[in-house]
Formats: C-alpha cells, sequence, structure tokens
C-alpha cells in the first residue's frame, strides 16, 4: 500500500488498482457491506471525519470489480482496471 500526499490510498491488485480518497471517505461502511468478496477493512488511516478509511485486506482478495467505486455516495472510491491484451 501506499499512501500520497494528498491522503489517496492506493493498493496494487491483480486486475488492477484499488484507489481510496481520505478526504472523502466518511466511514459509512456501505463499500464494506456490497464488496463481494468481503475484502474492505477500516484501516489506520483516518477519512473525512476522523472516522477510519477502508482498504482491501489481502490485494489478493480484490477482483477489481468496481462495485465498492459504484456504490460510495461520496465517489471516494476509483478502481483501476488493467487492459487485457
Ligand atoms: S469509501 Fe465510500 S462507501 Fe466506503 S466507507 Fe468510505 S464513504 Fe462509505
Ligand atoms: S473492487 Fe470489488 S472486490 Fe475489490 S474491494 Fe471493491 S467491491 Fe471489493
Amino acid at each position: 500500500m501506499s499512501t500520497s500526499a494528498e491522503g489517496v490510498l492506493s493498493v496494487e491488485v491483480p486486475r488492477g488498482a484499488f484507489h481510496l480518497f481520505t478526504n472523502l471517505c466518511k466511514g459509512c461502511g456501505l463499500c464494506k457491506e456490497k464488496c463481494p468478496k468481503d475484502c474492505l477493512i477500516w484501516s489506520e488511516c483516518l477519512g473525512s471525519f476522523g472516522t477510519p478509511a477502508v482498504i482491501p485486506d489481502d490485494p489478493q482478495n480484490c477482483i477489481a470489480c468496481g462495485i465498492c467505486q459504484q456504490v460510495c455516495p461520496d465517489c471516494a472510491i476509483l478502481i483501476e482496471r488493467k487492459r487485457v491484451k
């Protein structure tokens, strides 16, 4: 995992990358509930209200499906998918 100066948590996953904008995450947990792999956990980094921000527990479990990005009401998650050649 890497953290940028802007507070973006980035994790490389087998099919792409998971990015979490900590200044947008309010810790509602909706993404955790909807992840089909149940792979999101609370991280040690804080979000916009001083609540924990989410992160994949094991990058190998994240399939870069993008559901967490779709359900986040605050656009705090960006999923990058690798192009398959
Ligand atoms: S990333 Fe979005 S859906 Fe997940 S806890 Fe943060 S605000 Fe809620
Ligand atoms: S991209 Fe899919 S598998 Fe990965 S954390 Fe989000 S919902 Fe879970």
